[in-house]
């Protein structure tokens, strides 16, 4: 496969950097809020006494001075508009409160942009058809008989997770060319008082999948998750860990891509790409119960929702939390309605980590659109660009560009 090689950071203030982010990471874990900073750590990266933080004003400052130790153009302009996203992270953890639109940009490197509301109501029809022909209505009642049909247990969980191990791994990898990866994993399923449902984190040695059938989550599992769920965190994040670890540790990559953190610029591209992975991968698509298959548009439908929901909040005037109820709602009747404003919105408008992570979603239906455009070979090309290196939105946008025209 062609891999340029990537402009690189001076090796020294690289490795700082690393060793810095891991101690920020670990001044959150003392203060025990569960902030999260550093996603995937892929290399052992151990700070010394001398880089730890007293606090998070002394991060503030150290990412304010880095950024003004980076020589401008030795390790490309993505290293400096990283350190900004996660100085933009810090500012706000510190409680500046900087617009939406402005946050957005500094911490996922993207220009937000509203999905026109044709565009959501024509993928609401499609859920709205997919869920109608499984015997159910899409309002709150029809999703509540839905959700009681067939609960959730561990074992279809596991089975999922065998399922992505045994068959579904080992095609995208022969796609992609990299059979070699060896796919150590463990799965865990976890009861942590968190937001997320499923999760990879490790890395140097093993990654962990984490499942999270913590009560507070229950309302987010339905008949067919597993599907989607599945193919986003094993067949994508997974895989694309494997992927960039192997690449670092041969010198194909950076050291510096060893960590990723939350929010970057990384992350809008990943979260899209492991959302529209189905359509990237027709065997996978193919393979898919009408369940999973129902599943996985009304998780499209769901980014784009999010998406909708945060530029509305950046432009709070006139828009009640009552109203971005009713709105949710009609679009998501899976949401349970009390838990849209004690959590939904206060996550997604206040909270430095929320605001932008749900926004990352909803690139899905780009993703998506042009999946469907594409032939396999175009497809195969643009997988094995976004697994091997830490493309930002644009890069990856770029990307699909030059193969649909080549
Ligand atoms: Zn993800």
């Amino acid at each position: 496969m062609v891999m340029e090689s990537e402009s690189k950071l001076d090796t020294e203030l690289s490795d700082e950097f690393l060793r810095r982010m891991v101690a920020w990471q670990r001044l959150e874990d003392t203060l025990r809020n569960g902030n999260q900073v550093v996603d995937l750590k892929l290399l052992e990266i151990e700070p010394g006494e001398e880089d730890n933080f007293p606090d998070r004003e002394s991060v503030k400052n150290w990412l304010e001075d880095h950024i003004a130790r980076t020589p401008p153009n030795s390790a490309g302009v993505k290293h400096a508009q990283r350190c900004d996203g996660l100085l933009a992270f810090s500012e706000a953890v510190l409680g500046k409160r900087e617009s939406l639109g402005v946050y957005l940009s500094r911490t996922l490197g993207v220009t937000p942009a509203a999905i026109p509301d044709s565009e959501i109501r024509e993928q609401r029809d499609r859920v709205v058809g997919l869920f109608s022909n499984l015997g159910f209505a899409f309002n709150e009642a029809g999703w509540r008989r839905y959700q009681e049909a067939e609960p959730p247990t561990r074992e279809k969980t596991k089975a999922a997770v065998l399922d992505a191990e045994q068959r579904v791994i080992p095609i995208v990898l022969e796609t992609i060319n990299r059979s070699d990866l060896p796919l150590d994993f463990d799965t865990r399923v976890v009861r942590r008082n968190r937001p997320w449902i499923s999760r990879i984190i490790g890395g140097p040695d093993r990654f962990s999948h984490e499942i999270n059938f913590h009560p507070r989550n229950r309302f987010r599992y339905f008949m067919g998750l597993e599907e989607p769920l599945e193919a986003h965190e094993l067949v994508y994040h997974l895989v694309q860990a494997l992927c960039l670890r192997e690449n670092i540790r041969s010198g194909v990559l950076s050291r510096d891509y060893a960590i990723t953190t939350i929010p970057g610029i990384e992350q809008m591209p990943n979260e899209s790409m492991a959302q529209a992975m189905p359509f990237f991968v027709p065997e996978i698509l193919e393979r898919m119960s009408p369940y999973g298959r129902f599943a996985l548009e009304y998780g499209v439908l769901r980014d784009m929702v999010l998406n909708r929901n945060a530029l509305i909040f950046a432009n709070a005037d006139g828009y009640s939390d009552e109203w971005i109820k009713a709105y949710t709602l009609d679009y998501l009747p899976g949401q349970p309605p009390e838990k849209i404003v004690s959590e939904f919105i206060p996550l997604r408008r206040d909270d430095p980590r929320y605001r932008s992570y749900y926004y990352s979603y909803s690139g899905s239906h780009e993703l998506r659109k042009e999946a469907e455009d594409m032939t396999d070979e175009q497809r195969r090309r643009v997988i094995t660009y976004a697994y091997n290196h830490q493309p930002g939105y644009s890069e990856l946008a770029s990307f699909i560009e030059q193969q649909k025209t080549a």
